[in-house]
């Protein structure tokens, strides 16, 4: 069994790929060819805002919005405590500091309490400017932002949506990508929307910032590549990725997305009551980026890992560690317990294999697997 199947994807799109990938290297126009505005266009369209600009991964994605806003030393940037390391890294590249702020344990999502009171903490301290906030759409549900947005609008701070592994999620049909003042996508292979190597691409509905970050991300360009204007980046994606992910999107959108949801529900309905199982708030619509179940701890969550290893079924944990307890973070000094949830997410979390070409009998295996280890070793 695999964790995320992309072999089998590619099988079943081989003819339409194969195609899109052999009439990129006939074309000879590898870089910003065709299919990467017409990919743009398509994904504009898709999340409903102005200008999409893809680049070389969501990293640079999230930096090329964060030099866009001139975020800069002594800027305060708020960040969930239990993300991917990017998410803060890209701050800390820009010499700003990331401030960590605790989740949800239902959503695993920015708290939006804790926001509130990060944010009071930072301005009453006033050794950092509050600038913007980092929200993560984290294992494929948007973040919760009818609160986060009411926050972000009372103490004047700019939204960037890192939808990493959000894209296709949506709130009461507002879709993910759309929320933030600038949003951003990845195209790691393993994300929502993945290519055959790096990729990312931001939205946003204001011009001038995208005209800042199509300029920065070939080099400061001005009105032509030999005018460079401002210090850039080389970050560029393919049109070989291009090309590849115009073929993928059309299988996202017509089906994946759906066939995804439905393992989903049937992992929840079967695991429900058994183990805590994820959370999806009335009008909020995930794109599955990882199923993850929370166990009572540590003990219960490595010791499940472990029997479904042996069973030969993949699982993985995201994320071993809360940010401030990355040792890159150390000198911030935060101290254990400054995020309770991501503290107690991070010993008792587990992902289970998902993806859109999962049989229902996979499915099956993982949770009878699960039931036999509960009644095998967590007594009532
Ligand atoms: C994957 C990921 C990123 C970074 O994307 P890359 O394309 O790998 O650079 C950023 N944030 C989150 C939450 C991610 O999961």
């Amino acid at each position: 069994m695999q964790f995320r199947d992309l072999i089998k994807q590619y099988n079943v799109l081989k003819p339409e790929m194969d195609k899109a990938m052999l009439d990129t290297a006939a074309s000879g126009g590898y870089i910003m060819g065709k299919a990467v505005k017409e990919l743009e266009t398509m994904l504009a369209e898709y999340v409903d805002v102005k200008y999409c600009i893809s680049c070389a991964n969501g990293t640079d994605a999230l930096n090329l919005a964060l030099k866009a806003w001139n975020i800069k030393e002594g800027d305060a940037v708020f960040v969930p405590d239990f993300t991917f390391f990017s998410s803060a890294e890209v701050v800390s590249l820009e010499r700003a500091t990331p401030v960590f702020v605790d989740v949800d344990a239902d959503t695993y999502n920015m708290d939006p309490i804790s926001l509130e009171n990060a944010i009071k903490r930072t301005i009453n301290e006033k050794k950092l400017k509050p600038k913007v906030i980092i929200t993560v759409d984290l294992f494929g549900l948007p973040a919760n932002y009818p609160l986060i947005r009411q926050i972000a609008d009372k103490y004047n701070l700019l939204i960037l949506e890192d939808g990493a592994q959000g894209f296709g999620g949506s709130i009461n049909g507002k879709m993910a990508c759309s929320f933030g003042d600038i949003s951003i996508t990845s195209f790691f292979p393993a994300k929502p929307l993945g290519c055959y190597g790096d990729g990312g691409a931001i939205f946003t509905d204001n011009e001038e910032w995208t005209s800042i970050m199509d300029s920065l991300r070939v080099h400061g360009k001005g009105s032509f590549k030999y005018d460079n204007v401002r210090i850039g980046v080389n970050s560029r994606l393919d049109t070989l990725q291009a090309a590849i992910l115009k073929v993928k999107f059309n299988a996202f959108k017509e089906y994946e997305l759906e066939k995804i949801n439905e393992a989903a529900n049937i992992y929840t309905s079967k695991l429900k009551g058994i183990v805590k199982t994820p959370i999806v708030p009335e009008g909020y619509y995930s794109s599955w980026a990882q199923y993850t179940i929370t166990l009572k701890n540590k003990e219960q969550r490595d010791g499940l890992q472990a029997y479904l290893k042996d069973k030969g079924i993949p699982s993985m944990i995201y994320y071993p560690k809360p940010m401030h307890e990355q040792t890159a973070y150390k000198e911030l000094s935060y101290k254990k317990g400054s995020s309770p949830v991501a503290e107690m997410l991070s010993d008792c979390v587990l992902s289970l294999p998902i993806h859109p070409y999962i049989s229902e009998s996979d499915i099956k295996i993982v949770f009878e697997a699960i039931c036999e280890f509960k009644r095998k070793y967590i007594p009532n």
